[in-house]
C-alpha cells in the first residue's frame, strides 16, 4: 500500500480506479475541481472483527484544490463494512462514512522533498493509500449486530437473543459440575478433616450459641 509514499517516482497507471488526474484542475492556486466516483475498495481494509471487502463499492466525493505546494484533496467516502458481532459472532453489516484530507505535493525537481507525505506523479495522484488508511481507522473495533445484543450464554454458548431471557442453568443439575464431583470424590472429605484440626473444639460452642438465640427469638414472635 505505502509504495507510493516510499517510491514516489514509480509509474502510476492512469487506468486504475483510484488514480485521479489533476490535468483539468491546473496549477493556479485557488482552482478547484470536484467529482464523484464509485470505486472498488482497496485490499486489506481489515481490523479485528470488521473489514471492507476488497472490490466492494465505495462512494467517493472528491474535492481537489490547487494550492502553492500541490493539490489538496478533501474526500468523503462511504463503504459497507462486514464483520462479526463482538458478542454473539453473528454476521454484521453496517455503513461507514469517512472524511479525510491529504496534500499531494508537486514533484520537486531535485527529488522528493518530503518522503513522508504524498506526492503527485506528473498530473496524477494515487488516492488508494489514503483511502485505505482512512477506512481502516473508521472500522468499528467491536461491531455489534444490535446495540443491546445480549451475547452468548457463558455456560453453553447458546445465543441469548434466540433462547430468550429465561435461559439459564441450575448449578445443582449442571452436568459438568456433577462430573467434577464424580471425578474427585475424596476432595470434600479431606477438606473436612483439615477444618476439624484447626477448629478443635473452639468453633462448635460458638456455632451452637449462634443457633440457640436465633431459634429462641423466632419462637416468641409466633
Ligand atoms: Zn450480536
Ligand atoms: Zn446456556
Amino acid at each position: 500500500m505505502p509504495q507510493s509514499r516510499k517510491h514516489p517516482l514509480a509509474r502510476l497507471d492512469p487506468r486504475k480506479p483510484l488514480v485521479f488526474s489533476t490535468l483539468d484542475l491546473g496549477r493556479s492556486p485557488g482552482s478547484i475541481h470536484s467529482q464523484t466516483a464509485t470505486v472498488p475498495a482497496p485490499p486489506l481494509v481489515h481490523a479485528g472483527l470488521a473489514g471492507v471487502p476488497e472490490g466492494s463499492d465505495v462512494g467517493l466525493d472528491l474535492r481537489m484544490a490547487a494550492v502553492s505546494e500541490g493539490v489538496l484533496v478533501t474526500a468523503a467516502a462511504r463503504a459497507q463494512v462486514t464483520g462479526e458481532c463482538a458478542r454473539c459472532l453473528e454476521p454484521v453489516r453496517q455503513q461507514v462514512d469517512v472524511r479525510f484530507q491529504e496534500l499531494f505535493a508537486y514533484p520537486a525537481d531535485d527529488g522528493p522533498a518530503d518522503a513522508e507525505g504524498y506526492a503527485l506523479q506528473g498530473d496524477l495522484l494515487d488516492l488508494e493509500p489514503a483511502l485505505h488508511d482512512a477506512l481502516v481507522l473508521a472500522l468499528p473495533l467491536a461491531p455489534l449486530c444490535r446495540e443491546d445484543c445480549p451475547g452468548l450464554c457463558v455456560e453453553c454458548g447458546a445465543q441469548l437473543a434466540v433462547v430468550g431471557p429465561e435461559h439459564g442453568h441450575d448449578p445443582a443439575i449442571d452436568p459438568r459440575w456433577a462430573s467434577l464431583q464424580q471425578a474427585a470424590p475424596g476432595l470434600a472429605g479431606s477438606e473436612r478433616d483439615g477444618s476439624d484440626e484447626n477448629g478443635n473444639g473452639q468453633r462448635e460452642p460458638s456455632a451452637g450459641g449462634a443457633a440457640g438465640p436465633g431459634g429462641s427469638a423466632a419462637i416468641p414472635d409466633e
